[in-house]
C-alpha cells in the first residue's frame, strides 16, 4: 500500500512540472481533502498508509490540477476569514483580498450601531451585497454580525445576475445556519425597489479585459463575467456609481472592491458622479489599494 510520504512526493513532482508554482501545498491539501482529514494530519503523518480507493481519488484529482483545474473546485471548499465556503463553477472563489472589505463593513455597521443615536424601534441598517457570487461577503458578514450580537439589527439582501451562483450562495448562508438572515435575489446589481441601502458593498469583476488571458490558468476555470471589468477593469464598477446617487441613503456608504492598479482610476470615476461624492481607497493586509469607501459630501449645517 502506498504511503502519504510516497503519493506526496510523486504529486510535488508532477504538479511542479505542469506549471503549478504551489505544488507541494496543493499536494499536500488535495490528498488531505481525499482522507478527509486536515493539511497537519499528513504533514504530521508521512508514514501513514493510504488505502486503493483514497490513493485512486487523489490520481483524479491530480490529474484536474494539473490540467490547471483550481484546489478550492477540486476540494469543493474555499475558506474565507475562518470559515468555510462551498466553492465551485458556478462563481469566483473567494479571495483573501476581499476579507478587507468584510472587515470594513463590520467596522461600518459596528460604529453605526454602536455610535448612531439607536433607540428602540429604529428600522434595522440596510445592507446590499452586490453580485454576491458564493455569498462570501454577505455568509461572513451575517456570522460575524451574529457574533457580535448584532444581527437582528441589520437587513442584509445579497443579489447576483447569475441564478446558479446564488443557488451557491444561499448554500452557504444554510452552511453557516444564517440562510433565513440573508436575503438572496436575481438581479443585474441593485434592485431599485429595495432601495435606499445605508451600505452597499460589492466585489464586482474588475479585472481588465486584455489582462484575463495572463492569470494563471486557474482563473480560465471561473465564470468569466464574474472577473471581466472590461477595457479599463471598472466598466461594471462604473455602472454601480452611476446607480449610487439612487439606492444608497443619505449617509449611507458604499464599500467597493478594487485592483490595486485602480485607485486612481475610482476616484476619477468617483469625481464623474452627479452630485457631491468624496472616495477614499483602503488598503488590504499587503498594504495594496484594495476598497473604495465612497459617500456623499456631508452637507455642514450653517
Ligand atoms: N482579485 C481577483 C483576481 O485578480 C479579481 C476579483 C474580481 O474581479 N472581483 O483574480
Amino acid at each position: 500500500m502506498a504511503t502519504v510520504d510516497a503519493l506526496l512526493r510523486d504529486a510535488v513532482e508532477r504538479l511542479r512540472r505542469s506549471g503549478s508554482d504551489t505544488a507541494r501545498l496543493d499536494a499536500e491539501v488535495l490528498l488531505a481533502a481525499v482522507l478527509g482529514v486536515d493539511r497537519t494530519g499528513v504533514i504530521a503523518h508521512p508514514e501513514a498508509p493510504v488505502g486503493d480507493g483514497a490513493a485512486a481519488r487523489f490520481a483524479e484529482a491530480l490529474v484536474r490540477r494539473e490540467a490547471g483545474e483550481p484546489v478550492a473546485y477540486l476540494r469543493g471548499v474555499k475558506e474565507v476569514l475562518g470559515l468555510a465556503f462551498a466553492s465551485d463553477a458556478r462563481a469566483l472563489i473567494p479571495r483573501p483580498e476581499t476579507e478587507r472589505l468584510v472587515e470594513l463593513a463590520e467596522a461600518e455597521i459596528t460604529r453605526r450601531l454602536v455610535e448612531g443615536p439607536r433607540e428602540g424601534g429604529e428600522p434595522p441598517l440596510r445592507v446590499v451585497d452586490v453580485g454576491t457570487g458564493s455569498g462570501a461577503i454577505a455568509v461572513a458578514l451575517a456570522v460575524r454580525l451574529r457574533r457580535r450580537r448584532m444581527l437582528d439589527e441589520v437587513d442584509i439582501l445579497a443579489t447576483d445576475d447569475a441564478p446558479d451562483a446564488l443557488e451557491l450562495a444561499r448554500e452557504n448562508a444554510v452552511g453557516h445556519a444564517v440562510g433565513d438572515r440573508a436575503r438572496f435575489r436575481a438581479a443585474d446589481l441593485v434592485p431599485g425597489d429595495e432601495a435606499p441601502f445605508d451600505l452597499v458593498l460589492a466585489n464586482l469583476p474588475y479585472v481588465r479585459t486584455d489582462v484575463l488571458a495572463t492569470l494563471p490558468v486557474a482563473t480560465s476555470f471561473e465564470p468569466r463575467h464574474a472577473l471581466d471589468g472590461g477595457h479599463d477593469g471598472l466598466a461594471v464598477i462604473r455602472r454601480l456609481l452611476a446607480l449610487l446617487p439612487d439606492v444608497l441613503a443619505e449617509r449611507g456608504v458604499a464599500l467597493l472592491e478594487i485592483g490595486a492598479d485602480q485607485e486612481a482610476g475610482i476616484l476619477a470615476a468617483v469625481t464623474e458622479m452627479p452630485g457631491r461624492w468624496t472616495g477614499v481607497v483602503e488598503r488590504d493586509l499587503a498594504g495594496l489599494p484594495r476598497v473604495a469607501r465612497i459617500k456623499r459630501v456631508e452637507r455642514i449645517e450653517p
